[in-house]
């Protein structure tokens, strides 16, 4: 499909929905233009992704030329040192294009973010920061020189939503750790160079705090990728199972130094928030395609519709759904710190929430206000619709446990219990 009318309108988005009201940085603005100069490309490609359920890696590609696998790396390590906000922002840029290539790039991102600042900001003793040092250089480098990384953390248990220890095992040996374990909806799997698995070390009643967080090369002997992968949304994310079997790692694949990776999770809650800008961005892309459409400016449709007072009045809804979303988004990516209040913890359960479940609706919407044609899959909209979907469905934090967590946290004061 002709995606040039996007041309226009991702530059009329930044001018009146997208970033009023936040002051944008010069290297906030100078990312968000570079996306723009490859997104079209990327949305022309998302057509194929799609289709053959395949991995993006011409758009990795142009990740790697453009520096951007070292986004979230300090720029005293060679990256371009992107703080937490200036990823988000990058995020739902990409998403505006590619909603694949943007919710696996929240994967090899997190290997960066997580280990970064944060675990700086973190009480370690001398002897952890010099290893995470090391360790994190030697992880960086490989960023830097354009090694994907990915993030396999579920397992089909409720340990990706915090409630027992990861079931994938790691076992002292000599100078470094085993592997034993599956990993189910491995996005990126078969494409990434490392996968960062979370993991717990084999000790005597093992708990939450003895989370690992570890670096596993694909190509490392013992590491398997099985299973079909043909989903409803999100198909470019190619996100297979992983098995690992006896799987040797030295040292300096520990990524965070140990025990720290569960006080991150509890320090630093905004840590498992960072897909939401790939939703915001596939919602506010929903919303761009629908503008163009009915003004009959997509290459292909040109019947205009937007005289048409229901569209007029469908278009509306989505707009204010879209504005409140991003009211949210900016406010929550704004706040994110170590130890957050408890109303900012509570507010970035909602912002969750309500970006990914916005996201389907406004997609909804706007299958239902484009009309017949305009979900022909010559277009974009129905795949935004699909890939949309998938935005609750992520772990830690589905929509489903955001509400659980709001409703417990909002009526209970910490430490308050009922006979
Ligand atoms: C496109 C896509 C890409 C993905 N990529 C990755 C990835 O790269 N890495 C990764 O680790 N995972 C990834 N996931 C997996 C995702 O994070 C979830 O783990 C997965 O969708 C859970 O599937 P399940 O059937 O096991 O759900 P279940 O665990 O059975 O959960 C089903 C629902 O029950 C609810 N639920 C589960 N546990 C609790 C609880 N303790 N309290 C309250 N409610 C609960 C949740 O709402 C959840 O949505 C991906 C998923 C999709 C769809």
């Amino acid at each position: 499909m002709d995606s040039s009318y996007l041309k226009q309108h991702s530059q009329s988005a930044d001018a009146n929905t997208m970033f009023d009201g936040a002051t944008l940085t010069d290297l906030q603005k100078s990312l968000l233009a570079k996306v723009d100069e490859y997104g079209i490309k990327w949305a022309e490609r998302a057509f194929k992704y799609d289709r053959e359920a395949s991995f993006p890696t011409e758009n990795y590609n142009d990740l790697k030329e453009m520096g951007f696998l070292g986004l979230c790396v300090p720029k005293r390590l060679g990256g371009i040192g992107a703080d937490y906000r200036t990823y988000t922002l990058v995020a739902t840029r990409i998403a505006y294009y590619c909603g694949s290539t943007a919710n696996t790039f929240n994967m090899h991102n997190a290997n960066s973010l997580w280990t970064a600042g944060m675990v700086d900001d973190m009480e370690l003793t001398d002897e952890q920061r010099a290893s995470h040092e090391n360790n994190r250089s030697i992880h960086y480098a490989n960023m830097l020189a354009g090694k994907i990384y990915s993030q396999p953390f579920s397992e089909g248990s409720g340990a990706a939503a915090g409630k027992h220890p990861f079931g994938t095992i790691t076992t002292r040996k000599g100078d470094g750790w085993i592997i034993n374990g599956k990993k189910i909806f491995a996005s990126l799997s078969g494409s990434a160079d490392y996968y960062g698995v979370l993991c717990t070390e084999d000790v005597p009643n093992a708990s939450l705090a003895d989370t690992m967080f570890i670096a596993v090369p694909a190509d490392a002997p013992g590491v398997s990728v099985v299973g079909d992968w043909d989903p409803l949304g999100m198909r470019g994310t190619v996100s297979r199972t992983l098995i690992f079997k006896d799987v040797f790692v030295p040292d300096t694949a520990q990524l965070m130094p140990r025990g720290m990776y569960i006080k991150a999770a509890s320090q630093y809650p905004h840590m498992f928030m960072t897909l939401t800008p790939c939703y915001m961005g596939v919602a506010q892309a929903a919303y761009d395609f629908s503008v163009a459409y009915l003004r009959g400016e997509v290459a292909g449709v040109n019947v205009k519709r937007r005289m048409y007072p229901t569209k007029q009045f469908g278009i509306a809804e989505m707009y204010i759904k879209l504005q409140q979303a991003w009211a949210l988004f900016h406010r929550v990516t704004s706040e994110f710190k170590r130890n957050p209040s408890r109303a900012e913890r509570m507010r970035a359960y909602a912002c969750q929430y309500t970006i990914m479940e916005y996201c389907a609706e406004i997609c909804a919407a706007a299958v239902r206000v484009c009309g017949g044609q305009a979900m022909l899959k010559t277009f974009p909209l129905e795949r935004m619709y699909r890939d949309s979907r998938c935005g609750a469905l992520m772990l830690p934090w589905t929509s489903e446990i955001c509400v659980d967590r709001l409703g417990y946290g909002l009526l209970y004061n910490e430490n308050e219990r009922d006979d």
